[in-house]
């Protein structure tokens, strides 16, 4: 795999025992992060951007996320479960919400704080960014981490157009750990925890774009939560603590498709789906589209609750998000927070915490930081693609023909790896071994 500086690293990982070499994750990767070296996947932590394709296309499950050990929470005194509206979503509607969240409690955390609070001064920090920049036409919202990432290593001329600004989920560790401690509480004794749809928001705590320092303690994978939850539903209801929130309808849709965009005055527009993304950022760069305004774009399709890390079909977690906005709108949260106590400022000092001061390119296409180096290998890996079958048959453990000479160039493959070119030479032989591992020769002992 290319060597040199890593500069991103990824949250997903690949279960030897369990992967067959089958190539279906790396036909799949939309940064061709993934090689087959000894007969398994391989990920580049460079190349990968965490949208979780991979994961979703694995016929074996090899493909896994690596979460924090759940008993982390017992170091905190003061144990916040940070939970995206997305989680709720994961439940028929005949559980109330304030059971779920009784559930949470009842496994340990002291106190739960809905991400989606933060819509407000999200979309304040959106607008602020928007009016100081007013030389950018096309604004990208920066909810989406995989979004983000993959601008950086695909589209590296368009890093400008991404908000600079962080995750909602920071902005909600920030309020709610204030809170705790103007309650008296030491910060030392406070944990957040985050509960996480997808592989792209792990990355974006663990090694944040923005560098800097995160209020997240620890983030728990959907998934796993839900189990849990789901096993101890069933005579929760009755004993649910009520507890305060007041969102409103608007802010239970916030990680929907268009659930963002929707708060926007003026020109917006939703992408979602991995394709869709690939194809507006491709018209966006080639300034093939005019698009004024501000684009949602959520890599996964349908937003948050089509994550890797969700349990439900999408589309049923979707209308149940929909259901639960109808109540809260009939509840007349808006006028609710309105009336609450609830400062919903923001002070200078979240301000400047929430800016990221520079989105770097890391376009996956450069080959040399020397130019005139990086030009004499573009014009080899040019000459040694022509010189390949162009049938992307993946055999040499690279997605396609373009990848392998990419991979030549670099240092990381050699010729000899096409089946195509040297089929019968001792180093071909030695070179498939290397990549499919035992698997040619017992096919080879079967016949
Ligand atoms: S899809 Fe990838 S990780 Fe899964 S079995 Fe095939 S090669 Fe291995
Ligand atoms: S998470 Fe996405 S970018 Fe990373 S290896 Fe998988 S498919 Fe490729």
């Amino acid at each position: 795999m290319p060597t040199g500086e890593i500069y991103f690293r990824h949250s997903l990982r690949v279960n030897d025992y369990l992967c067959q070499g089958c190539t279906t994750c790396m036909r799949t990767c939309p940064t061709a992060a993934i090689r087959i070296r000894g007969g398994k996947a391989v990920i580049s932590d460079n190349k990968c951007v965490d949208c979780g394709e991979c994961m979703k296309a694995c016929p074996h499950k090899a493909i896994y996320i690596k979460q924090d050990d759940f008993g982390l929470i017992e170091n905190y005194r003061y144990r916040v479960c940070l939970v995206p509206t997305t989680f709720i979503g994961q439940f028929d509607t005949k559980y109330k919400t304030k059971a779920i969240y009784s559930c949470l409690l009842k496994l340990g955390f002291t106190h739960i704080y809905e991400v989606e609070h933060e819509v407000p001064r999200m979309m304040e920090l959106y607008n602020r960014y928007m009016e100081d920049h007013p030389e950018i036409s096309t604004f990208i919202s920066p909810y989406c981490p995989a979004v983000t990432r993959l601008i950086q290593v695909r589209f590296p001329s368009l890093v400008d157009n991404v908000i600079h600004v962080r995750a909602p989920l920071e902005l909600a560790s920030r309020v709610i750990v204030k809170r705790l401690m103007d309650d008296g509480a030491r910060r030392e004794s406070i944990g957040v925890f985050y509960v996480t749809p997808c592989a792209a928001k792990i990355a974006a705590v663990k090694y944040p774009v923005s560098g800097k320092e995160t209020y997240v303690s620890g983030v728990i994978n959907m998934d796993f939560l839900y189990n849990k939850v789901l096993l101890m539903l069933h005579d929760s209801d009755k004993n649910a603590q009520p507890i305060n929130h007041a969102l409103t309808a608007r802010d239970v849709m916030w990680p929907l498709a268009g659930g963002e965009a929707v708060n926007f005055k003026g020109y917006q527009y939703a992408v979602d789906g991995l394709q869709n993304v690939l194809n507006f950022l491709e018209k966006l760069e080639d300034e093939a589209v005019d698009a004024p305004g501000l684009v949602e774009m959520r890599i996964c399709d349908q937003g948050c609750v089509g994550g890797v890390l969700t349990t439900n079909d999408r589309f049923v977690a979707r209308k149940r998000l929909e259901y639960r906005a109808r109540l809260f709108e009939r509840l007349e949260n808006s006028k609710l927070r309105e009336s609450s106590n609830e400062d919903n400022t923001l002070t200078p000092e979240w301000i400047k915490d929430m800016e990221i001061p520079d989105i770097k390119p890391r376009s996956i296409y450069k080959l040399n930081d020397n130019y005139a180096e990086a030009f004499k290998m573009a014009e080899r890996m040019k000459k040694i693609e022509k010189a390949l079958p162009g049938v992307n048959c993946s055999a040499c453990g690279a997605p396609s023909c373009a990848a392998l000479a990419e991979d030549i160039v670099r240092g990381d493959a050699n010729a000899d790896t096409c089946v195509f070119i040297n089929p019968l030479s001792k180093t071909s032989k030695d070179a498939m071994n290397r990549i499919w591992g035992d698997r040619i020769k017992s096919n080879k002992e079967e016949q």
